[in-house]
């Protein structure tokens, strides 16, 4: 059972330091019990107090890590029904079905275009993450060939999908390297699927066709010591498996229902004809609230939008995205290539850096921290001020990069020109475009 805030306060150091951003052991206590702080804020919890603490403080959701490596990903670990209330933490999953009679050389070739399936997105590399292996005819000896062919040459991680013990525990075994997620353990399949998930230390999915099933058998594996579970509804009709997914979340994260409280699987490729439906179907269990979304292949088409969706879901809306402070070289610059300055909003910098790369006019970017804000608004909120930036100019080191005194300011923040003047003395400050378009054509007049 999860702590109230008043037990945690009772382990807590009561010392009221501040340190972990509130005024109070008790406020930071009722945070913790509400999902809003994490323990590791307080750096004062004694180790029993923390073993005690940890089911407290652990996210009401439980991350469940699918894969091993660079690439292993993790569906769950939510601590909100609204993003608006903090964020959304790991991204939906998203999986394509192989069948397991597919011949070698149309595996290789389906793997080839799905490896290709990357995209570039404010310095994010955004890709599909799974493929769900279904067993086709019961032939153990193929499923696992596929399985291991999949975990060994492919970058995506594994969804082991078959209703049969044996198939499942030659696939569990090929592939159990790279840490694939058994689907799924049903009231016929628990007790075999449940030992091959504990031999092998692998997560499962469990299906039930009610709330009360999916609890019962969440509570016999982890009554057997396993833990990482993923959920599946059954329901493959759209407007049940919707209410599914909130039902579940809601279960979780209102009612401290710990049995419930893991990610969920979902189907479109079960509950749609055509890809496009399946895309549609997708995209409302990104929005709420698949941790796994497998459908039946990865097209180009359908796949980007899902995986911007997914980008703007689950980026934090209480805090822009941004890029890291200081001297980006674009174009490969010299001692008397330009210099220009703008804030670390991550929209900014790509659209800046873009266009300055479109130029091929080298140059040199220096990003200043302004807490993700973009130029008129940092200027505006104090955080891109003329001193700032002169003092920024000064300590970044690219006074040992360059012979000149010059610095382009953005046109936005014309204002600030004096005070860096002031700052910077000696220096020239040539205020520049306002819109990042007309750069190419500005750096043209520098060279
Ligand atoms: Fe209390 Fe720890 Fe917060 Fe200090 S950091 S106020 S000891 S909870």
């Amino acid at each position: 059972m999860a702590l109230t805030g008043i037990q945690i306060f009772k382990l807590l150091p009561k010392t009221n330091c501040k340190e972990c951003g509130v005024p109070t052991c008790l406020a930071f206590a009722m945070n913790l019990a509400s999902g809003k702080a994490e323990l590791d804020a307080c750096p004062y919890v004694s180790d029993e107090a923390r073993e005690q603490l940890a089911e407290a403080s652990a996210p009401p959701i439980r991350p469940v890590v699918v894969g091993k490596g660079v690439r292993k990903a993790t569906a769950g670990g939510e601590t909100v029904m609204y993003r608006h209330e903090k964020t959304f933490f790991n991204p939906t999953l998203l999986a394509a079905t192989i069948s397991s009679d597919i011949s070698d050389g149309d595996l290789e070739a389906k793997l080839k275009v799905w490896n290709a399936f990357q995209y570039e997105r404010v310095g994010l590399n955004l890709r599909p993450e799974l493929v769900a292996l279904k067993d086709a005819n019961g032939d153990k000896d193929a499923f696992a060939a596929c399985a291991k062919k999949i975990a060994e040459t492919s970058e995506f991680n594994l969804i082991l999908m078959t209703e049969k013990d044996d198939v499942m525990k030659a696939g569990a075994e090929a592939a159990a390297f790279k840490r694939p997620l058994l689907y799924s353990a049903t009231d016929a399949t628990v007790d075999a699927f449940g030992a091959i998930a504990k031999d092998n230390d692998l997560p499962i999915a469990i299906k039930a066709d009610t709330i009360d099933g999916l609890i019962a058998l969440s509570d016999k594996l982890t009554g057997m010591g396993i833990k990482d579970l993923v959920l599946d509804s059954a329901s493959r009709e759209m407007k049940q498996a919707f209410e599914d997914q909130i039902a579940i979340r809601k279960a979780a994260l209102k009612g401290g229902n710990r049995s419930l409280g893991f990610p969920s699987i979902t189907f479109p490729s079960e509950m749609a004809s055509n890809v496009d439906m399946e895309a549609m179907i997708a995209g409302m269990f990104i929005a709420k609230y698949g941790g796994i979304v497998v459908l039946s292949d990865f097209t180009t088409e359908s796949l980007f939008p899902l995986l911007l969706e997914k980008l703007n879901i689950f980026t934090d809306p209480q805090r822009p995205m941004t890029v890291t402070e200081g001297i980006y070289e674009l174009n490969n610059p010299d001692e008397n290539s330009p210099i220009l300055v703008t804030t670390n909003f991550a929209l900014t910098y790509f659209i800046v850096s873009g266009e300055i790369e479109g130029s091929r006019v080298p140059c040199y970017l220096l990003i200043k921290e302004a807490e993700g804000l973009s130029v008129l608004t940092a200027w505006a909120a104090g955080k891109f001020g003329g001193d700032d930036v002169g003092t920024f100019v000064k300590k970044c080191g690219i006074m040992d990069k360059v012979k000149h005194t010059e610095l382009v300011i953005p046109g936005y923040a014309a204002a600030i020109a004096g005070d860096v003047e002031e700052e910077l003395p000696g220096w020239t400050i040539t205020v520049g475009p306002r819109e990042a378009a007309h750069i190419p054509a500005f750096l043209k007049t520098k060279v």
